[in-house]
């Protein structure tokens, strides 16, 4: 059951993807005052090595953030959301790695990201099954003096299995909640999980922001999942934003010959992130592309 470990993919394309997307809602949704509370219901370890012997093995970071990293040098021509981005990841690694600007010793996991946005008034809940990835996140968190809700009450991070800890921090006090859901898709059930979780989201706190992030591979429950998620939210009358990027073809399993391609299904989206990714995705996809099939799509809902 816990085969998978996200610290062989951290990095490549499809985080870069998912952390664009997650950075720019974290951004947006906090620049109003009230509180924002952020659920992450599939955490990893919340930062990566991209040194260690398992990113190492795969090369995943060739893929995505490895590649994207020297677009850097010209930063003041980058468009807003790829600019801020890349900033995040320069930021982290000269604070944690004293690395060089254009050097990545360390890729953040999505608790990190979000942490990075975290104000007095927010709150974080963070959920991971394996025991293993628990403690490490534990560890990367304490590191960045994010300490758990032993001493900071705005954190909570539990094992236990993300779509029940979302089940049960929904609606959030705050009433302004934003919803990573990212699992793995090892287990085939979780493509019917995530339809159902967000079917469940859309009767208990319909405002709420959910972004459902999956793997593009030619099978069916991977076809179907935006399929499904686009008629939920429009049967629940909310607005939707789907962005998908491939850097090539698209195989039928990871194990194939790696993942290609990606998709984030955004509920309830800033209205100003369809513009920052039709902005940053084109030199996003052009960069990371590894044959002429590779690109990005950009859906909405009417209206
Ligand atoms: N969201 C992370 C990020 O962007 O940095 C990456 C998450 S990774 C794709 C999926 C994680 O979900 C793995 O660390 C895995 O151990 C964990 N996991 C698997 N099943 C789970 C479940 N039912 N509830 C919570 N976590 C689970």
């Amino acid at each position: 059951m816990f085969s998978y470990r996200h610290a062989f993919h951290a990095g490549n394309h499809a985080d870069v993807l998912k952390h664009m997307i997650v950075l720019q809602i974290c951004q947006y949704m906090t620049q109003k005052e009230k509180p924002l509370t952020y659920i992450d219901t599939h955490a990893g370890v919340g930062m990566y090595q991209l040194t260690n012997p398992m990113a190492q093995k795969s090369g995943e970071a060739e893929t995505g953030i490895l590649k994207l990293l020297p677009l850097w040098a010209n930063k003041n021509a980058l468009p807003k959301l790829l600019h801020d981005y890349l900033k995040h990841i320069v930021d982290l690694n000269q604070k944690y790695a004293h690395a060089q600007p254009l050097e990545a010793k360390l890729y953040p996991g999505s608790p990190y990201v979000a942490s990075q946005h975290l104000r007095e008034v927010d709150r974080l809940r963070i959920f991971e099954l394996h025991p293993t990835d628990m403690r490490l996140l534990d560890d990367n968190l304490n590191h960045i003096n994010l300490a758990d809700s032993r001493d900071d009450k705005r954190v909570l991070f539990k094992t236990v299995d993300g779509f029940v800890g979302l089940k049960a921090n929904i609606p959030p006090t705050s009433r302004r909640g934003f919803v990573l859901i990212d699992p793995s898709y090892e287990i085939k059930d979780d493509y019917a999980k995530v339809a159902k979780a967000i079917k469940d989201a859309m009767i208990r706190f319909p405002t709420g922001t959910y972004a459902v992030w999956y793997p593009i591979l030619a099978r069916q429950e991977s076809t179907n999942l935006p399929i499904q998620l686009e008629r939920i939210a429009n049967e629940a009358g909310v607005k939707w934003l789907h962005a998908t990027l491939a850097v090539d073809k698209v195989l039928p399993t990871h194990a194939a010959g790696g993942l290609q391609a990606s998709g984030m299904f955004v509920i309830n989206p800033p209205y100003t992130l369809i513009d920052d990714l039709k902005a940053s995705l084109p030199l996003v996809a052009q960069t990371l592309k590894t044959s002429s099939v590779g690109g990005f799509e950009l859906f909405a809902s009417k209206g």
